[in-house]
């Protein structure tokens, strides 16, 4: 079968893709800009690529800029949206908002244009569930029927979050007045190896407790790398797959994540200490009963650090 993984050249999709080219799909990789070595190199090189890898040019802000690699195919994978957390940003409109929202429509339009496109998987973020209107307590279960309030991202300017609502919900308007079957994926803090030569957001916090930084006084849920592309493939396998998957291993303080890495690696200077002196922020649970359905075993967040720091040192980033 023949499938569209578009943004392929990202941290989540480039294991999207390895995993399709194991399971024997002939995959078409969109990348903004196929030209760069470091965006396409590790995709080439990965084993069955020479014979089912076809690598396309395609911008999330071009309109129809999508329709060759998707149609003919069966399934797409759409990943591509910028993940701006902790970068500076200096207008959320046109850096996040615009490719994400306009992007997605942009994708799924493609997607509409084919009959052959059987289900689309749509990457989203946890970060499209937790500003729902309930508190984040440790008794509360998030689960997927909890959607986060565009008003509220806004209200706090987290405009990745933002971005990610916003492409989500626009995504299902749209799926549902297009018969689109459409399911969507929405992982936590995703780390565990890298296959891409360059350091990803979400791995960047463990980065800088390696590095010997305070802790920020935040939680967040962490999730292997290969379990978030599993359970984006299971989701277009299953027939049954419906609607949305949180995928997400464990929620944790991040002081309690600089524990796990200082009982790791004694050896690293990973500090004790929180940026502020605030109280802890509240950790919250995350269902994984839905995320169960798709047959996902979860990595534990001790061997996700540890697949991360093994990989820093093969890169030498650390
Ligand atoms: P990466 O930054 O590694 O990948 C993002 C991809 O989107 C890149 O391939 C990037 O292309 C592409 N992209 C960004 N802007 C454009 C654009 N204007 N046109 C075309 N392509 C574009 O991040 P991740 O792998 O972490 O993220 C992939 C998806 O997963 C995103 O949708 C993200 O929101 C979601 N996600 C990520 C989480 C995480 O913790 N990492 C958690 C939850 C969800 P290029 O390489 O050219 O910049």
């Amino acid at each position: 079968k023949v499938v569209c993984v578009t943004g392929a050249s990202g941290f989540i999709a480039s294991w999207i893709v390895k995993l399709l080219l194991q399971r024997g799909y002939t995959v078409r990789a969109t990348l903004r800009d196929p030209g760069n070595p470091k965006k396409v190199d590790h995709l080439l090189k990965l084993e069955g690529a020479k014979e089912r890898l076809q690598i396309f040019k395609a911008d999330l802000l071009e309109e129809g800029s999508f329709d060759s690699a998707i149609d003919g195919c069966d399934g797409v994978f759409h990943t591509a949206s910028p993940v701006m957390v902790r970068a500076l940003i200096n207008d959320p409109q046109t850096e996040l908002l615009d490719p994400a929202v306009k992007g997605t429509l942009n994708v799924l339009q493609s997607c509409s244009k084919s009959p052959s496109v059987k289900r689309v998987v749509l990457t989203s973020s946890i970060s499209a569930v937790l500003y729902a209107d309930r508190p984040l307590t440790p008794d509360a279960v998030v689960d997927e029927t909890w959607f986060s309030v565009a008003d509220n991202c806004r209200k706090l300017e987290r405009w990745y979050s933002l971005s990610k609502t916003l492409a989500e919900d626009e995504a299902w308007k749209f799926a549902n007045k297009n018969g689109i079957d459409m399911v969507s994926i929405l992982p936590a803090m995703v780390a565990g190896p890298l296959l891409q030569p360059e350091v990803n957001e979400s791995v960047e916090p463990i980065l800088s407790l390696i590095n010997g930084e305070p802790f920020p006084n935040n939680v967040f849920g962490w999730v292997n790398v290969k379990d978030v592309a599993i359970a984006h493939i299971q989701a277009y396998e299953i027939p049954t797959a419906t609607g949305r998957y949180l995928i997400v291993e464990r929620v944790v303080h991040l002081s309690e994540l600089a524990g796990i890495l200082r009982d790791l690696y004694p050896t690293l200077q990973i500090k004790d200490e929180c940026e502020d002196d605030k109280p802890f922020v509240p950790t919250f649970q995350v269902s994984k009963e839905k995320a169960k359905s798709l047959g996902i075993e979860f990595t534990p967040l001790e061997v996700t650090l540890k697949e991360t720091v093994e990989c820093f040192r093969e890169k030498n980033i650390l």
